[in-house]
């Protein structure tokens, strides 16, 4: 995976910086794919994710350049990072960035997810073309917070999306077109925490040669504190091609996004409304029963349905009878300890009325208080 000597249009490297002991970052150099991944997990756990995320991609990856492929090689190492820690290789919570592309002449296509970073230099100026799927990117998009802000911020390294957490991952997939003689970027947030882009713009315009750029980046990276793992892939673009690619579309096309998100609002809705309907019916069906129970001595009446589900009683007092269930048969006065259910409130008092048969002439016949009854 690193690069053969030579005067080759591209190159990578990856230093384990000044302040960690262990690199957790890998990256792919095999053209026309390059790659570069940043662990997360600790205990070697990161190391174990980023290379995992890595080798995926190598071996699912398309063979031309192709932005929905290149995706699904992503989606395929998100899989294969969660399966992993899942079966006790690495650790659970492992996860990695990573930033993929694929170069064709001047065509770059791009899937990217996390803090790692593409970016193009061209006439001289750089453009990071990938969006950062972090904390302080999105309070930087919100207008919370400032780029300067941003990189200085406590929760900087806090990051919104990486491989291994989330089958359904969302990648963010598109497709650049360069010019020859512009020169690609992959890099680590080792990288670009610890050089700001200007003087990052500065070495990639002023290296003759890829290989001197990563290995400026790198040394820029550690003299600036090196607090992190870096790595730099570093790719000349236009080797070849002949015809200049106008820069027509320099702002990318994202395949993926906009659309995923409508998608899960959709069905946030969705999940909402048939829970809502679930609860509903659950209401209605309570609604149209009834029960009579033994509640300290007496019969009383509910509409609904006994006991609790998921939490909530659906049962609404309606009568507390005078009727002692000590005085009913011994069968009902054992039913009614649990409750006997029926079909709605009219059936519920006509088993009152019966109850009430049963318990009257018992009692007007030992009401010694009424002698107008009394033989
Ligand atoms: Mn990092």
């Amino acid at each position: 995976m690193s690069p053969r000597k030579g005067a080759l249009p591209y190159a990578g490297g990856t230093d384990v910086g000044l302040i960690r002991s262990g690199n957790e970052d890998s990256y792919l150099v095999n053209a026309p794919l390059f790659a570069v991944a940043d662990g997360l997990g600790g205990h070697q756990a990161g190391e174990v994710a980023s290379r995992l995320a890595v080798e995926v991609l190598l071996g699912e990856a398309p063979k031309r350049a192709d932005a929905k492929a290149l995706s699904r090689a992503v989606r395929n190492a998100n899989m294969a990072v969660i399966e992993a820690a899942q079966s006790g290789v690495g650790r659970t919570g492992m996860g990695t960035t990573i930033t993929a592309a694929m170069v064709d002449g001047t065509r770059i296509v791009l899937a990217h997810v996390g803090d790692s970073r593409a970016y193009l230099l061209h006439l001289g100026t750089l453009t990071q073309i990938t969006e950062d799927h972090s904390m302080v990117a999105d309070m930087v998009r919100a207008g919370t917070l400032t780029l300067e802000e941003s990189r200085v911020h406590p929760s900087r390294s806090v990051i919104t999306r990486a491989l291994g957490s989330d089958p359904n991952l969302l990648v963010d997939a598109f497709e650049v077109t360069a010019s020859p003689g512009d020169r690609l970027l992959l890099c680590s947030d080792g990288l670009t925490s610890m050089v700001e882009d200007v003087e990052i713009e500065r070495i990639l315009a002023t290296s003759p040669a890829p290989q001197t750029a990563v290995a400026t980046l790198i040394a820029t990276a550690n003299d600036g504190g090196g607090q992190d793992n870096i790595t730099a892939v570093v790719v000349d673009i236009g080797g070849g091609t002949a015809v200049a690619a106008p820069r027509a579309d320099a702002a990318p096309a994202r395949e993926t996004g906009g659309n995923h998100w409508l998608a899960r609002i959709a069905w946030l809705f969705v999940a909402i409304a048939i829970i809502a309907a679930a609860a509903y019916a659950a209401y209605a069906y309570a609604r149209s029963q009834a029960y009579v129970i033994d509640e300290n001595g007496v019969v009383v009446v509910y509409s609904g349905v006994p006991g609790e589900f998921a939490g909530v009683t659906l049962n609404w007092l309606e009568s507390v009878t005078a009727i002692p269930t000590d005085e009913l048969d011994p069968i009902t006065a054992t039913r009614l300890k649990d409750g006997v259910r029926v079909d709605g409130l009219k059936p519920a008092f006509a088993l009152i009325a019966e109850y009430r048969l049963q318990v009257e002439p018992s009692s007007d016949t030992s009401a010694p208080a009424d002698p107008t009854v009394t033989p």
